[in-house]
């Protein structure tokens, strides 16, 4: 079957697939360098989810009061609760400022202090002086941060000439036998011709998967395609299980209602009109970071003090503001409100609702970006020719939960570091082994499969279905003998995923074939997603488990890795937490109880 693809071959230094702001920041640093890059994405570069984040990107620069990198991340740490790894978080939190003032050189249009300064606004769970203060520590450019970091960066990319091959959709990794990554196997959609790309190094930046989930505030695209690869090629994912809900996602519509509302002083009530934060977080109240207001909104709601007609959500409120704070700081929530809940910010509360946000999981890399996994009881045993930088990674600096603005700065930070890594260890033009016949026929055979597959079920139903069951078994709350039913019924779909039925049989344009290859991706993630969340018997972070309520450091103070090594079936190990720091400017962040 397989002969029947013609393949068009390219050879690079460096293939990095995503252009969202990790891939960007990664190929910008990559080509400044001087080093071959090829950039692969399956849609423009400046529609990568990036683009939607508004509240902005953490770093202790000090603008707007006191500040210190220490504080930064004795924050990170708390918010992780102790699941990330400290050398790590010392790494993001101390490089931020350069990396930030690298992107202000960059050309990122900050919102500016009267002196002229980066504009900073206080977010969740950023403090200062050790838990003590509320830090202004995230540099916004007005609700849209996301969109301007991702416009200049690819326009740096493009200053520096590295190569971009847009609309093109990456299948799979291209593996030796012996376990080197040797490139990645591309689909132009817009020719239906396959690339094959061989470089010294690939770099997955592929975000996260929102989309295993019913209600989500991530991009259609979220799809976790860089996970989906991995894991077919035999390596494992780590943390899958913390998932984060971010508390206001827009009832019914899951549109994202940014943190940077609540840090600008919108406010969380229930149907009693009360100020319900203040009973769960005395002193952050409405800045608890993200799993405490999640878990605390949906408590209220439990209780039956939701609002609307089937008091199944929260308001928040912002109409205290004022005119010249929403036009001038939140003008894009005041339109997405007017859009997607009819409401008028000025004048009432928008409905809300915790949502699916952020995958704290992801493929496991270090610091400089090598992806790892455990060999030979080795923990930290670098997979060679792979990287992963962004939310496709898991480094792991956010833990269990990550803090509002930290994933900007992990893509910069992050990108910043693969690109110098890269640059540090490559030589350009240096020859790329070959892919073997048989690694390859592997991935034409399956994608060849899909392509024709004739089943009844069609993918769209298939999805439903699982983002359904991820939805009802998976969120906030969870129980073994809900997680263990909704495992049941994952199966029972991945089972029904035999009988996939694509309609499209051309390789023009073929959304139909890309779905299907990205639900597989999806329902890879959510099998290794629940088995890690029913395997975890403590409640940490994103994961509340109601039959194991506390923490358990003892026991549980490691990172999950799942290898999928069956259509149904999940091996499980560990590697441990890395409790120590990069340098002695810092100590360690001991644990303790986590409270707002
Ligand atoms: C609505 C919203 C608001 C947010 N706001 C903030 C915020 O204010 N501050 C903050 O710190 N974080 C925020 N976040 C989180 C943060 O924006 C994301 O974690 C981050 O943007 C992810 O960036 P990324 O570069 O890893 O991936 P993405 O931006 O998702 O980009 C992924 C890239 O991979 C490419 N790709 C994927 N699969 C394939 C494939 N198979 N083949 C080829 N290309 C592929 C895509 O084309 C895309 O270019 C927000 C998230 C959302 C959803």
């Amino acid at each position: 079957m397989s002969s029947s693809y013609p393949i068009t071959d390219h050879v690079y230094d460096v293939v990095v697939v995503g252009a969202g702001g990790a891939g960007l920041r990664a190929v910008r640093g990559l080509s400044q360098a001087g080093l071959s890059t090829a950039c692969i994405t399956k849609v423009f570069p400046t529609r990568s989810h990036t683009v939607a984040a508004q509240g902005g990107v953490s770093a202790a620069l000090g603008n707007m009061g006191e500040d210190d990198w220490r504080w930064h991340m004795y924050d990170t740490v708390k918010g992780s609760d102790w699941l990330g790894d400290q050398d790590a978080i010392e790494y993001m939190c101390r490089e931020a400022i350069p990396a930030i003032i690298e992107l202000e050189h960059d050309g990122v249009p900050f919102s500016r202090t009267e002196e002229g300064k980066i504009y900073q606004r206080p977010f969740g769970g950023m403090t200062t002086h050790y838990g003590e203060g509320t830090a202004q520590r995230t540099c916004a450019a007005a609700d849209r941060t996301g969109h301007a970091m991702l416009h200049a960066l690819y326009q740096q990319a493009l200053k520096h000439k590295a190569q971009f091959f847009i609309e093109y959709f990456a299948v799979d990794l291209l593996m030796s036998d012996d376990g080197e990554c040797l490139g990645v196997m591309a689909w132009d959609l817009a020719t239906g011709q396959l690339h094959r790309f061989r470089a010294q190094k690939t770099i997955l930046a592929t975000g996260g998967y929102g989309r295993a989930y019913f209600s989500c505030t991530s991009a259609h695209t979220c799809t976790g395609d860089g996970n989906g690869m991995v894991l077919r090629a035999g390596l494992p994912v780590q943390d899958m299980e913390f998932v984060q809900f971010h508390p206001t996602g827009i009832y019914g519509a899951g549109c994202l209602i940014t943190e940077g509302v609540r840090g600008e002083g919108g406010i969380l009530r229930n149907a009693q009109g009360e100020r319900f934060m203040e009973r769960y977080a005395p002193n952050a109240k409405d800045l608890a970071s993200r799993d405490v207001v999640s878990r605390s909104m949906s408590m209220e709601i439990r209780e039956g003090r939701g609002v609307g007609p089937e008091a199944d959500h929260i308001f928040l409120h912002l109409e205290h503001l004022g005119p010249e704070v929403i036009n001038e700081r939140l003008p894009g929530i005041a339109e997405s409100a007017e859009i997607f809940a009819g409401v008028d910010v000025s004048k009432e509360p928008i409905p809300v609702i915790p949502t699916v946000h952020y995958n704290m999981g992801g493929t496991p890399a270090n610091f400089n970006g090598d992806v790892v996994t455990l060999r030979d009881g080795n923990p930290d045993a670098v997979v060679p020719g792979l990287m992963a930088v962004g939310e496709n990674a898991c480094v792991s600096v956010h833990g269990a939960n990550r803090l509002g603005s930290n994933s900007l700065l992990d893509l910069v930070v992050f990108g910043r570091a693969a690109a110098k890594h890269c640059e540090d260890t490559l030589t350009p033009g240096k020859p790329v082994r070959e892919v073997s016949k048989d690694a390859e026929a592997k991935i034409l055979d399956r994608l060849d499969r899909f392509r024709h597959a004739k089943g009844d079920r069609p993918t769209a139903q298939i999805r439903l279905e699982m983002q359904k069951t991820m939805q009802a078994h998976c969120a906030v709350f969870r129980t073994g003998e809900i997680i263990e039913e909704g495992l049941e019924k994952l199966k029972g779909t991945i089972d029904s995923f035999e009988h996939v039925g694509v309609s499209d049989r051309s390789m023009i344009w073929n959304t139909d074939l890309v779905e299907t290859l990205e639900l597989d991706n999806l329902l890879g993630q959510a099998l290794v997603t629940m088995t890690s969340a029913l395997n975890r018997q403590e409640s940490r972070g994103a994961q509340a488990r109601e039959d194991f309520p506390e923490r358990d450091d003892e026991n549980w103070m490691k990172h999950t890795l799942a290898w999928r090594t069956g259509a149904k079936d999940v091996t499980l190990d560990y590697r441990p937490v890395h409790m120590y720091t990069m340098s002695d400017e810092v100590e360690v962040v001991p644990p303790k109880k986590r409270v707002y």
